[in-house]
């Protein structure tokens, strides 16, 4: 299964994702966890993506885009993949489907996970991250509004809405529901 997660910062994505990767045996791959690892190791990439994401933007295209295309070369990638935080963008989006084009596949499902505005926040600031500063994350969630959101009407052909409001473990059945992959 081809699959990528979208939704607001604080949706519950990272979380999701790894439930679901591991229900559906395939690959989590969470662009801002890659980013973060390359951080940690202080490795050219790593150093260029901390200042957008220490300010709450986006890294560029060209870098992210670079990063993805090399992991879903991986060999465990072949057998699907559970997308977290990419794409972001709709030049994102195109990119990916030509990726995947180029290996004759595509994306089976883009699972959003729709929780209301005032959750979102009290959700980040109990989460502690180094980025989940008010100032960035309130920058976070425009760039979502104005970058991201667009993905829904971009990918409505294979779009599936869920209320992410509720226990965690909840959530995944919901998704596997819809997705008839119970
Ligand atoms: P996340 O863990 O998904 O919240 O991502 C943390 C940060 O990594 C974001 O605020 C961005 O700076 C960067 N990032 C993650 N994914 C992407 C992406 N697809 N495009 C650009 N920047 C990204």
């Amino acid at each position: 299964m081809r699959l990528v997660l979208v939704g607001p910062p604080g949706a519950g994505k990272g979380t999701q994702a790894v439930r679901l990767a591991e229900r559906l045996d395939v690959p989590h791959i969470s662009t801002g966890d890659l980013f973060r690892a390359n951080l940690s190791q202080e490795t050219p990439l790593g150093l260029e993506a901390k200042r957008y994401m220490d300010a709450g933007e986006l890294v560029t295209d060209e870098v992210t885009v670079g990063m993805v295309r090399e992991r879903l070369a991986e060999d465990d990638a072949a057998k699907g993949f559970i997308l977290d935080g990419f794409p972001r963008t709709v030049a994102q989006a195109d990119s990916l489907a030509a990726i995947l084009d180029a290996s004759g596949s595509s994306l089976d499902a883009v699972v959003s996970l729709e929780v209301p505005q005032e959750q979102l926040i009290k959700r980040l600031l109990g989460r502690g991250r180094a980025d989940d500063t008010e100032a960035v994350i309130r920058r976070r969630q425009e760039v979502y509004q104005e970058e991201t959101a667009p993905l829904l009407e971009h990918y409505s052909d294979v779009l599936v809405t869920i209320d992410a409001v509720g226990e965690v473990e909840e959530i995944t059945e919901r998704v596997l529901n819809k997705l008839d992959a119970g």
